[in-house]
Order: structure tokens, then sequence, then C-alpha cells
């Protein structure tokens, strides 16, 4: 049985790409074949894991607007097991391009319908918006991982996300679930992050995962090398809590 978990927030920032990377990374680590698939017109995921855009020739982009075969766009990384669909700026065109296609919410659904049986996990990561890129994303999962920033206004915009989440479920797949709710970028010297996880907690209860991502300079280091953290510095607490992480998501199939 494979899974397709979307990483979503509009928010920028909260830890998106860093948690896709790194906990597609671990579950590969724990020998798991997982498929990251970019839908960031950024990329920041496809070159986090070390893929130079400018040698991409077919991208998520193709699959959208071009109908090409997303196996023709798969590409390996350096982890084993761990495979990509790559983004690159091209992709910024295609929420305009989209609009005037038939069924053009279902488009990322089809493509991967074609390449599920050959992953145990499907990982996605959003772009920063709640637009057709990312209706495509949630039409196309089983579940969706929210990242929240333990900071000021950590829960500001989350009713828009889960307001979005329900049309989803309402129009357009209804077996959407919230996978789980992760708590990004802890500064263990503050009492603020002690708040904001309470304040988390209360609103989504069993939903947040026990695992919270601490600040680790390793992790915002890792992506200039185009590396996970599990390749990148496998001792640090960055590693460490990444395969926790994928260790507690594994553990609630
Ligand atoms: P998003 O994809 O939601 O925009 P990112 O994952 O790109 O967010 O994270 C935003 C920035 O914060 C990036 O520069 C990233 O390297 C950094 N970052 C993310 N998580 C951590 C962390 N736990 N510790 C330190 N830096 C982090
Ligand atoms: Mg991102």
């Amino acid at each position: 049985m494979s899974k397709i978990i979307a990483i979503a927030n509009q928010k920028g920032g909260v830890g998106k790409t860093t948690t896709s990377v790194n906990l597609g990374a671990g579950m590969a680590a724990l020998g798991k074949r997982v498929l990251l698939v970019d839908i960031d017109p950024q990329g920041n995921t496809t070159s986090g894991v070390g893929i130079n855009k400018a040698d991409v020739a077919n991208c998520i982009y193709d699959i959208l607007i071009n109908e090409v075969e997303p196996h023709e766009t798969i590409l390996e990384t350096r982890n084993e097991g761990l495979h990509i669909i790559p983004a690159t700026i091209q992709l910024a065109g295609a929420e305009i391009e989209l609009v005037s296609t038939i069924s053009r919410e279902l488009k990322l659904k089809k493509a991967l319908n074609a390449v599920k049986a050959n992953y145990d996990y499907i990982i996605i990561d959003c772009p920063p918006s709640l637009g057709i890129l990312t209706i495509n994303s949630l039409t196309a999962a089983d579940s969706v991982i929210i990242p929240i920033q333990c900071e000021y206004y950590a829960l500001e915009g989350l009713s828009q996300l889960l307001n979005t989440v329900r049309l989803v479920q309402k129009n357009l797949n209804p077996h959407l679930k919230i996978e789980g709710v992760l708590l990004t970028m802890l500064d263990a010297r503050t009492n603020l992050g002690i708040q904001v996880i309470e304040e988390v907690k209360k609103y989504f209860q069993e939903k947040v995962y026990r695992t919270i991502i601490p600040r680790n300079v390793r992790l915002s280091e890792a992506p200039s090398h185009g590396q996970s953290i599990i390749t990148y510095d496998p001792r640090s607490k960055g590693a460490e809590v990444y395969l926790e992480l994928a260790k507690e998501v594994i553990s609630y199939e």
C-alpha cells in the first residue's frame, strides 16, 4: 500500500520544503521507497536534493501542462530509495495556464496514479499559496501534513488552510485526511516556543506529532550542499529528529 502525503501551509518559511526533503530522506533511510514531488515553482526541494535545475529536461510542469508521463520526469537522488519529480521556474506559468484546462484539479492525481505502485510514500512539497497547484496536491493526496513554525501568530492563516482542506474533501477528494501537524523551528531557549506548542496542541489535539523539530543550523546549511540532512550530517540533531519523525509517520500507516 502506498500513501501520498501533501506537505501544505500557505505561509512561506514554515518548513514545508525542509520537511519534505528530510522526512523523505528519513523514510528512504528506513528502507521505504519514496518519491518527492516538487510542485513549488521555486524548486527548492529539487535543488535541495542536489539537482541542477538547468539540467532538468522534463519537470512537473510538463506533467501538468504537456501530458508528459511521470516516469519520464523522475530522477534519482544520492539517497538510495529517494526519487524526485523536479520543478523548475517554468512551473510559475502553470497556475494561469491550468485555468482553461478541463478537470484542472485532477491533473496531478491522474499522473501519480501511474507511478503510485512503485513507491511506499509519495511526498508533495506544496507552494506557499492555496492556488491550483496546492489544490492539485490535496486532490492527489491521501493525507496532509501541516508544518507550523513555533513563532508569534503560529495559528494565523490556518483557518483558511483548513477551509481549503474541507472544500477539497467535499468536492474533489472525500478521503483526504489530516495526517498530522508538525511543530517546526522550535527555539528551546525561549518561553514563546512552549506557549505555541500548548496553543497548537489545544487546537489540533492528538493530531500534533510527538516529534518536534528544533532550530538546527545544520538543517539550514544542508540545502546549499544539495543534500538532505541524512547525508549532509547524519549525526546532527536535525538528522536525529527527522529520522524520528519518519518513524512516527510510518507508525501511523
Ligand atoms: P517553506 O518551504 O515552508 O517556505 P523552508 O523549509 O524552505 O520553508 O524553510 C524556510 C527557511 O528556514 C529555510 O532557509 C530553511 O533552511 C530554514 N529552516 C527550516 N527548518 C529549519 C530548522 N529546523 N532549523 C533551522 N533552519 C530551518
Ligand atoms: Mg518551500
